[in-house]
């Protein structure tokens, strides 16, 4: 899944999840939501996403602020689960949205390569170190788009709930 996605989906569960959402968390929440993407340096998809290393870190890096724990591993592991959905493009659809976008064949080829290269990979590995095999599910064009329609809704309503629930308050 794309960097949005990520971002959306850990703020709502972060939302939804985290019994006092101070701006400090929501902070964490949205940049750890990231963090796993990192690994794109070296390897894409690697073992910063294993939710068992994932889980490591996060008790590595609340040392200073147990507070930190549930805001680290909602975004953490969010992120793990959004990357297990993998994007079919056999039919070329990025190409085509790029071409329709450019107007230009090989610049459109361009744009896809390079999205294919980074964006897509095999799935995840969700049992490492136990072991290394790859999980994913491969969504064709209208599955992904729902799932990625259901993850902007499920935002939305979020902080359309924190929203009114701060107008009562007042
Ligand atoms: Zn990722």
């Amino acid at each position: 899944m794309d960097w949005i996605s990520h971002l959306l989906f850990s703020l709502a569960l972060g939302a939804i999840l985290l019994k006092d959402r101070t701006r400090e968390k929501m902070v964490l929440v949205a940049l750890a939501s990231l963090f796993p993407d990192l690994d794109i340096l070296w390897y894409h998809r690697s073992i910063l996403h294993s939710p068992f290393v994932l889980l490591l870190l996060a008790l590595v890096l609340i040392f200073r602020n147990r507070a930190f724990f549930a805001p680290l591993l909602i975004s953490f592991w969010s992120h793990s689960a959004l990357d297990i959905f993998l994007f079919d493009n056999s039919n070329h659809t990025i190409k085509n949205l790029a071409n329709q976008v450019v107007g230009n064949e090989s610049i459109a080829q361009h744009i896809e390569d390079n999205i294919t290269r980074y964006a897509s990979a095999d799935g995840i590995m969700l049992f490492w170190p136990f072991s290394g095999e790859r999980f994913s599910i491969t969504l064709e064009e209208k599955s992904y788009a729902i799932v990625a329609g259901f993850i902007i809704m499920i935002a939305m309503f979020s902080f359309l709930w924190l929203y009114f629930k701060k107008l009562s308050r007042k």
